[in-house]
């Protein structure tokens, strides 16, 4: 199930809505990319990247928190893997390659989750509600 996570840093105010998971439509999702590489969507880079994908295809594919150092923000994106080979994803703004943020979910409830902006701790954006929005 995917879910929609709101946080916040309370040092500086920046804030960030991110979309994570697989959802129920992993596999339409999944397909969707495939076919938007397939198409150059993602560049050269995904063409080739998706050669490597049987018709079968065998893309990973899931919503993660990425971070681009230069511009220091953050954003949810599809992470895709061909046989544990992850595709690089580059920020759209600066091309920046942006770093894959696995853990995000885990670092933020551990209070470990940094601000890009500030470097003070992120937090949880819900007053005390815990609230699922649901994106699939
Ligand atoms: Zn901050
Ligand atoms: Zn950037």
């Amino acid at each position: 199930m995917g879910q929609g996570l709101d946080v916040k840093c309370p040092s500086c105010g920046y804030k960030f809505g991110a979309l994570l998971g697989e959802g129920k439509t992993t596999g339409y999702y999944a397909k969707k990319i495939q076919e938007e590489m397939k198409v150059g969507k993602y560049g050269e880079e995904g063409k080739r990247f998706i050669a490597k994908a049987r018709d079968d295809g065998i893309l990973d594919c899931q919503k993660i928190v990425f971070e681009c150092k230069t511009c220091k923000d953050l954003s949810s994106d599809a992470a895709m893997a061909i046989n544990g080979e992850a595709f690089p994803r580059k920020c759209s703004r600066c091309e920046t390659p942006l770093k894959p943020w696995f853990s995000f979910e885990s670092d933020l409830y551990m209070g470990s989750a940094k601000c890009p902006k500030c470097g003070g701790t992120l937090e949880d954006d819900y007053d005390g509600i815990y609230a699922c929005t649901c994106w699939d």
